[in-house]
């Protein structure tokens, strides 16, 4: 940590996500001298590779605008490159470095074959019109297509990249490769290539995951009031997996505040979530202009100020930090699973762990949304479209198989479950032992 630290002091999130799986994998580390002398986690915390390149495209006043656009090919040991591209404005190569190392671990649990990976732009899809988009889109891809294809690195979304800028990309890929396989990104749309249920499953991934969470620790989702945080695609699919469930959604948050909404969402606006992300106004209280009297905004507010059971991070990393922690625990909270990448900060983990909150992070909860790529990769690669009810049976598979490997690797010993352990172990273990197999590369 102490080389990692001199050598990237301008990478927090990085560093961050590291400190947390060294310090969960340490005495299983110790216990095994062939990962030491074959200097694995000196290995493994390097990106094997770094794209950076300009992209440059001309905006709807014909002024021309200059982003940088990265892919960080983490980690191939157990599969091609596999993991979102990011347009947010905050982009840094730190932030992609953190999100290329959980993909790594969180791909592993998914036990599909796939390596990790993320890239993205310092791009703000905010306020941008459909043009706009297209053409960073498109002129993002005229570097990046050299570097990825169906069996080598496959990426899809993340914050700001859904099914409309996986279209431009996609389409400007073939025009540049002359490749028409539709395996090179997934998240595409239902009639060309994409996976009925990819847009859905990080949100219905996260909700079964913590449906069990719940269930182990002999309580019952059904009634519970939870608290998401975001409404993106990730909080949109979380909400209609809640709500199915019998669980009440009574809160949902942006950049501006919260919205809070007593009776629990309902299937209209659920939908309004959709037209609240296509307007590119990233603003939550769009929702309580829509539905007045049914949802509450309250400016500057996060999710955490509200009354709830359980607490889902569904926006951004470091969401969630230790005052936010205490809130929720004095209000009651008993549950927190993360659906955001490291949603959490590091003292918030600690202070749930503390008050006995069930805890679960990232890199398990929110791995059916890559899970389902991989799916998706899978039926790309037989040509086949499998239905709503296959691909559904075999997420709900992956997500059991997620609780089961955490339960293996993270029971304490009075029978409590600490996700966090059980979730890096389990993925250090699968990457570990394949890095040591395929030698010093
Ligand atoms: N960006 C998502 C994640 O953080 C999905 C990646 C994918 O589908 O490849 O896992």
């Amino acid at each position: 940590m102490s080389t990692l630290e001199r050598k990237y002091p301008y990478e927090p999130e990085y560093l961050q996500a590291v400190r947390e799986v060294l310090e969960s994998i340490e005495d299983v580390y110790n216990e095994h001298p062939e990962f030491e002398k074959a200097k694995i986690v000196e290995r493994m915390v390097e990106p094997e590779r770094i794209l950076t390149f300009r992209v440059t495209w001309t905006d709807d006043r014909g002024e021309i605008q200059t982003n940088t656009g990265y892919r960080v090919q983490f980690n191939s040991a157990i599969g091609p490159y596999k993991g979102g591209l990011r347009f947010h404005k905050a982009v840094t190569p730190g932030m992609l470095k953190f999100l290329g190392f959980e993909q790594t671990f969180k791909n592993a649990l998914t036990t599909l074959p796939m390596g990790g990976g993320k890239g993205g732009s310092d791009f703000d899809p905010k306020g941008k019109s459909d043009g706009e988009i297209m053409r960073f889109c498109q002129a993002f891809m005229l570097e990046l297509w050299r570097i990825i294809g169906p069996d080598t690195d496959v990426p899809a979304g993340d914050v700001g990249v859904g099914g409309r800028e996986i279209g431009y990309m996609t389409g400007m890929y073939k025009k540049l490769a002359h490749e028409y396989n539709t395996g090179v990104l997934t998240g595409k749309g239902m009639t060309w290539g994409g996976s009925i249920l990819r847009p859905e499953a990080t949100g219905f991934g996260a909700l079964y995951f913590t449906k069990q969470v719940i269930e182990t620790a002999q309580r019952d989702i059904k009634g519970c009031r939870i608290a998401l945080s975001g409404f993106g695609n990730v909080a949109w699919g979380a909400a209609i997996k809640a709500t199915q469930m019998g669980a009440k959604v009574v809160a949902v948050s942006g950049p501006d505040g919260v919205c809070e909404i007593p009776d629990g969402i309902t299937d209209e606006m659920i939908k309004y979530m959709l037209v609240m992300r296509a307007s590119n106004r990233d603003q939550v209280s769009m929702m309580a202009d829509q539905f007045p009297g049914k949802a509450i905004f309250t400016p500057g507010k996060k999710a955490w100020s509200v009354k709830c059971d359980v607490a889902l991070p569904c926006a951004f990393q470091n969401e969630l930090d230790e005052n936010d922690a205490r809130e929720l625990i004095a209000n009651g909270t008993w549950c927190c699973c993360e659906v955001s990448n490291m949603g959490c900060r590091p003292e918030a983990i600690r202070a749930f762990q503390e008050a006995g909150v069930l805890f679960a992070p990232g890199k398990a909860v929110n791995a059916g949304g890559v899970a389902t790529s991989g799916l998706e990769m899978t039926q790309n690669a037989s040509h086949i479209s499998w239905t709503g009810e296959e691909v559904d049976g075999r997420l709900h598979k992956i997500m059991t198989s997620i609780h089961e490997a955490c339960v293996r690797y993270g029971t304490r010993e009075d029978g409590t479950i600490d996700y966090v352990k059980g979730a890096n172990i389990a993925g250090f273990m699968k990457v570990a032992t394949a890095m040591l197999e395929q030698g010093v590369i």
